[in-house]
């Protein structure tokens, strides 16, 4: 629970505020780049090699055709802020009003920030959960705010009660939650989530929850929106987007909603941000948010099998393997090949057995208990997973 280490290495920029200075690449950029100069199979960054359902390419090529390329409203277009409302309806009984609770963001990524901005003056404490998504760090240094961490502690990444509780102080203003948990895959359970709905409520914080890993949940498992728990709806910003579900990672169309007033904070700073984005793709996650509950069973359906196929793959390879029931990611241990340091090992590992990864301490403040820690991401073609485990078999004698 330190604020002092940065996320990444500050780099020496003078012309950047300080307090960004950790902030001047993302390891997913790296990674990325890393993997196409290398020619490697890129398990790095997070996006999927296959499109998502037709129905949504054909709404917005219709939606471009038909000429709707100018300006959307600054709220987002009605028929998406009304899919969203009938979505949180249908999966999770939230009765939402499309009109006054809703915002359309340039992806999750920026109603994160509008959020953490519009809700956080410089001093004020957000409590979230290390490993962290990068963003978070990004948002909360933005508004000055200071960050308040919590360990995730593998293997099993289960919240510490204690530890939670000493995070909150009466400067907290925001707890940052994100269920399911890049890059653990961790769901959090009910009892988890109403611990930190407690200590809210005590706090009187918000909680802002990023949910984009919504539909990807596996095992029987269900995931519970925080707005659901009793009492919750009202200090609940909620936060999702189309590009994990519809594998349309490039396309940036998120939303939040809340109650209004929130809603209306989160908008004054969004419209300052990008004012509007993606008018033509508006449309077509609205049209795709309605589709039938196969296409929603099919999806977490194959990126089970996608994660079961890679798990046994780095099982092989002699990795120890985290449990992880969604999202697109698993967390290994490349300790157990000898191997301590994740950030070396990720960039070697291009080079070694032509397969790429991310390592999980750039994700954490309390970088050396997760040092040997590798991410992997399973959103990709079966073909593609069979001949990364191929590949990843040689690793243990390439290290040899
Ligand atoms: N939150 C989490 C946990 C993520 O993994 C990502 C990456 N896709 C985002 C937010 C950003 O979502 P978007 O691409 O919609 O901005
Ligand atoms: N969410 C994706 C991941 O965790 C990456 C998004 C990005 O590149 N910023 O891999």
């Amino acid at each position: 629970m330190t604020e002092t280490r940065s996320p990444s290495p500050p780099v020496a920029n003078s012309a950047l505020v300080p307090r960004m200075r950790p902030f001047t690449s993302t390891i997913f950029a790296e990674i990325t780049a890393l993997a196409v100069r290398t020619g490697a199979i890129n398990l790095g960054q997070g996006f999927p090699d296959t499109d998502g359902p037709q129905l949504i390419l054909d709404e917005a090529t219709r939606a471009i055709n038909g000429g709707a390329n100018q300006y959307p409203p600054g709220p987002g277009v009605p028929e998406l802020r009304a899919a969203v409302a009938e979505h949180q309806k249908r999966f999770y009984g939230l009765d939402v009003d499309a009109d006054s609770e809703v915002l359309v963001t340039a992806g999750a990524t920026e109603a994160i920030a509008a959020t953490i901005l519009a809700l956080c003056e410089a001093g004020d404490e957000v409590v979230t959960f290390e490993p962290y998504y990068d963003s978070y760090a990004a948002s909360i240094a933005l508004a000055g705010a200071r960050r308040r961490t919590v360990r995730l502690r593998h293997p099993s990444f289960t919240v510490d009660a204690d530890e939670l509780r000493a995070a909150f102080s009466e400067r907290t203003r925001v707890v940052l939650l994100n269920s399911p948990h890049n890059p653990t895959g961790k769901v959090f359970s009910r009892a988890e989530l109403e611990l930190i709905a407690q200590l809210a409520v005590e706090h009187d914080a918000i909680v802002v929850t990023d949910e984009v890993y919504e539909h990807l949940v596996f095992d029987d498992l269900k995931h519970i929106p925080m707005s659901t728990l009793p009492g919750m709806a009202d200090r609940t910003v909620t936060i999702s987007s189309a590009g994990k579900t519809f594998s349309v990672t490039g396309w940036k169309i998120g939303w939040l909603h809340g109650r209004p007033e929130l809603v209306a904070a989160a908008r004054a700073v969004k419209q300052f941000l990008t004012f509007v984005s993606g008018g033509p793709l508006q449309p077509a996650v609205a049209a795709a948010l309605g589709l039938g509950d196969e296409f929603y069973t099919e999806l977490a359906g194959s990126m089970q099998r996608k994660r079961d196929l890679l798990v046994d793959g780095l099982r092989a390879a002699g990795l120890d393997v985290f449990p992880t029931s969604g999202t697109y990611f698993v967390i290994t241990d490349a300790a157990a090949l000898g191997f301590d340091d994740g950030i070396e090992l990720c960039q070697q590992l291009p080079d070694l057995i032509g397969v790429a990864a991310v390592p999980v301490s750039v994700f954490c403040d309390d970088k050396e208990s997760t040092k040997s820690l590798v991410r992997f991401a399973y959103c990709k073609r079966d073909e593609v997973l069979r001949e990364a485990a191929e590949r990843l078999s040689r690793l243990r004698h390439s290290l040899a």
